[in-house]
């Protein structure tokens, strides 16, 4: 069970401000799924989710649980981490829509999100180099965390 102790309600607060100024409507059960992936320091699977979110909505199936994951997928407040096919909250949670750079700690399944619009740029130049138009980019990195190579070398 995720313990929500702890959880950011400034971050909740934040996503339920932005919804009300785009005019969407952020549905209990979409708070829900955000929370829970917030409460999570690791990224969370759909499966995961339904799992934790059956516990305050028993009637809830995979498409609760998808749909849910679309519209905050759609509103730029989680990142989809796609090599482990897994959900984190977006660190920043602005308006504007921006591309990641995920480090996914292979040990603990924490996941540190950057931005560095100079990567991001540079990954288009060379593409275009070869007259390729990017439309999207997966950048993650897979290795080890602070803590835990901190931990293995005690
Ligand atoms: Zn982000
Ligand atoms: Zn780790």
């Amino acid at each position: 069970m995720v313990m929500v102790i702890g959880l950011d309600q400034q971050l909740v607060k934040q996503i339920e401000d932005l919804c009300n100024a785009r005019g969407v409507r952020l549905t209990s059960q979409r708070k829900r799924v955000f929370e829970l992936i917030c409460a999570s320091p690791k990224a969370s699977s759909a499966y995961e989710l339904l799992e934790d979110l059956k516990l305050s909505e028993p009637q809830a199936k995979p498409p609760t649980v998808y749909r849910a994951l679309d519209f905050l997928l759609e509103q730029g407040f989680i990142h989809r981490v796609e090599s482990t096919n897994s959900y984190i909250q977006c660190c920043s949670c602005n308006a504007h829509k921006h591309h990641s750079h995920l480090l996914i700690c292979d040990n603990c399944s924490n996941v540190i999100e950057l931005q560095d619009d100079s990567l991001v740029a540079l990954l288009t130049q060379n593409a275009e180099k070869h007259g390729f138009t990017i439309n999207n980019h997966v950048i993650e990195s897979h290795g080890i965390c602070q803590s835990c190579a901190s931990e293995k070398a005690n």
